[in-house]
């Protein structure tokens, strides 16, 4: 159970894991801790060997069907995802359920929005060669991936959807217009950022940035987004385009 103060309501993530000693990890950092600190969202960190079986808290077995590794077993799964429930609200738009895999929906800034706006969430980091499928099934659990690689575990993974969600939690990072200009914010990557010293290894500031005409450097700074966004994602280049032109 978290350690840290807690604001009445505030955003909870609750995190079952075999390794609860790794969170807050990264999270403890900077902003983020912070906020923790302060109330503004919580954390929970559970630990699955709790519910394990027998002598040894024993939380896996070996794949029906035969072949390498070991799979977590859906009995020790359900039992920690029964007690993560209690007093959490049973409907996935106010309290998602998520499954963190390489098999998942990749993660993106819209479902970090969407969990933002929810009252907390439940996350599942797998291990071995990941978890029964029953469970999954049983749970309704969203499976999501934060990107076309296999990690060792979901620590790191729910360590990035949750930074990616707090920060867009009102309070967590003091300065919400930061989030309103952000790469993705409209569809589309971030300008290039630059500060002092103006010039440095020979390399200039651009002329405009340090004009002072707000509006050329705004005008500036959505041709270049758009222009690497054009370039280095055509995906969401074309996403962009296809929104405008509705
Ligand atoms: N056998 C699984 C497969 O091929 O899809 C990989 C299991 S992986 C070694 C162990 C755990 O790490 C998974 O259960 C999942 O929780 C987590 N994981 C690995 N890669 C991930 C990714 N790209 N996104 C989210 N979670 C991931």
């Amino acid at each position: 159970m978290s350690d840290t103060p807690r604001l009445k309501g505030a955003w909870t993530a609750k995190v079952l894991t075999l390794f609860p000693e790794t969170f807050p990890g990264v999270l403890g950092a900077s902003l983020t801790g912070k906020a923790l600190q302060h109330g503004k969202w919580a954390l929970e960190p559970i630990d699955l060997r709790i519910f394990g079986k027998g002598k040894h808290r024993n939380v896996d077995d070996t794949p029906a069907g035969g072949g390498a590794g070991l799979v977590m077993r859906p009995d020790v799964l359900g039992r920690a995802l029964k007690m993560a429930s209690t007093g959490t609200p049973n409907d996935a738009a106010r309290w998602p359920r998520v499954y963190l895999s390489p098999r998942g929906k990749p993660f993106t800034q819209a479902d970090a929005e969407r969990f933002s706006q929810a009252e907390g969430m439940t996350l599942l980091c797998g291990r071995f060669e990941g978890v029964d499928q029953r469970v999954i099934d049983h749970f309704d659990m969203e499976e999501i991936s934060i990107g076309d690689f296999v990690l060792t575990g979901g620590e790191i993974a729910a360590q990035t959807l949750i930074d990616a969600t707090v920060r867009l939690i009102p309070g967590v990072l003091g300065n919400m217009e930061s989030t309103e200009e952000e790469s993705f914010s409209e569809g589309l990557l971030e300008h290039p950022q630059y500060t002092k010293p103006a010039v440095w290894e020979g390399r200039k500031i651009p002329d405009v940035l340090m004009s002072g005409h707000h509006k050329n450097i705004s005008e500036w700074r959505r041709a270049q987004s758009e222009e690497l966004t054009q370039k280095r994602r055509p995906d969401l280049w074309a996403a962009h385009q296809a929104k405008k032109s509705k």
